[in-house]
């Protein structure tokens, strides 16, 4: 029941003022709307297709095994650092220590949260690439930070390093880069990423970047932040078994950074969670030392359905901004007469049996986002065809 004071028309009376501005994930909402009309959902993230039974085994085995049944190390089971040391390592020729330097987490989302949580003080200024990942803005308030949008603006989504740098003031404590980019398919240059690493270094501001999508780049490689000189003392980088096994429900994360800046975030994560997800950690072990084909095969199976997504979406009358990563192809739906993708996603189920998000509602700055609709790809190749099949019906 609300209380008394509470202000007429408002159905979350007791919710905070920091987060009261956040309403109910536009995923909720969309999904919701998928199952009511039994669309085919390409709104959230997920794939439709588990990853490799080995490794649903090798979790398997470890409950029937006893390890991580109860409460595993709060870093994270040494197994399983270990194995994301090796990984960066592996992967980038980055080496860090799996006892001081590897904290692993629930998802990257908790991450995410423990993060910014830790290295921020209320009133720090984030610097922040738009649109931002649906966590970003509501953890940034949690800690009573303010969010500065770095805004990527269509056709090309590029970060502008002159917009950057005006956007710096003596209250900016933290860049929090987001590489690949969702929702955009974003992947930043090795250029564009030694341009904000320099005003990084310049204004001595500490780095978050997370990197979940590292290895789903299409073109182009993958170079994390802390690869360039002078980033690696200052970047907490982040990543997840979720996109790259295609175990989403996991919850699976990890952070990589200096001895210190673990500290950090591992103080608060300890009073998140503590500990989570411990039989998965030693499957999620064993996953991320899978040889570089299962990497190569993940990466060109979604490309391959990013191309099929995307040519039918070209098809049905979309201009198609092609992903160079991630699980996403935004679109924009002016060519087809609209103008308001709020609008044109709750219609779309009635309309043709497809749910799509809205890119706005990851803009502050909306007109920059009004027109764009961001669709997922990483389903199965019938179902691909089944959405495009249904969305020719809008051209
Ligand atoms: C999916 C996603 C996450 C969340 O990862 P989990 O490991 O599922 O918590 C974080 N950041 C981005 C950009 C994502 O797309």
């Amino acid at each position: 029941m609300a209380p008394m004071s509470a202000p007429a028309g408002n159905d979350r009376p007791f919710l905070n003022r920091r987060l009261a501005a956040f309403g109910t994930t536009i995923f909720a909402e969309m999904s919701a709307l998928a199952a009511r009309t039994g669309s085919i959902n390409l709104g959230q993230g997920f794939p439709d297709t588990d990853g490799p039974a080995e490794i649903a085994e090798a979790a398997s085995r470890a409950v029937l095994a006893g390890l991580g049944n109860q409460y595993p190390p709060g870093a994270g089971v040494p197994e399983l650092r270990t194995a994301i040391a090796a990984h960066q390592q592996r992967f980038y020729g980055l080496s860090y220590d799996p006892d001081t330097e590897v904290l692993v987490t629930a998802g990257a989302t908790e991450a995410i949260a423990a993060a910014l949580l830790a290295l921020l003080e209320p009133g720090d200024e984030v610097i922040a690439l738009e649109p931002f990942y649906d966590s970003y803005a509501a953890c940034i308030a949690m800690a009573g930070a303010v969010r500065v949008p770095l805004t990527l603006r269509a056709p090309d989504f590029r970060p502008d390093l002159d917009a950057l740098r005006d956007a710096i003031t003596p209250r900016t404590r933290l860049l929090l880069l987001n590489t690949p980019h969702n929702p955009t398919g974003t992947v930043l240059t090795p250029a564009e990423l030694a341009g904000i690493a320099e005003l990084a270094v310049r204004h001595d501001l500490l780095v978050i970047t997370d990197e979940v999508y590292e290895h789903l780049v299409f073109e182009g490689s993958h170079t994390p932040l802390a690869s360039l000189p002078g980033m690696r003392e200052r970047t907490v980088t982040i990543s997840s078994a979720g996109k790259t096994y295609s175990f989403t429900g996991w919850k699976v994360g990890w952070i990589t950074s200096t001895p210190e800046l673990v500290t950090a975030v591992r103080s608060v994560k300890q009073f998140l969670t503590y500990v989570s997800s411990g039989p998965f950690q030693y499957a999620v072990a064993e996953a991320l030392g899978l040889p570089d084909s299962y990497y190569e095969g993940l990466r060109a199976d979604l490309a391959a359905k990013r191309d099929l997504l995307s040519d039918g979406l070209a098809a049905a009358g979309f201009q198609v901004y092609r992903p160079q990563g991630t699980y996403f192809v935004t679109t924009d739906i002016a060519p087809l007469g609209e103008s308001d993708g709020i609008a044109f996603c709750r219609a779309l189920p009635e309309r043709c049996g497809v749910v799509a998000i809205p890119n706005q509602v990851f803009y502050d700055d909306k007109s920059a986002g009004a027109t764009q609709v961001r669709w997922a790809f990483c389903k199965k190749t019938e179902v691909l065809r089944e959405a495009v099949d249904r969305l020719r019906r809008l051209a």
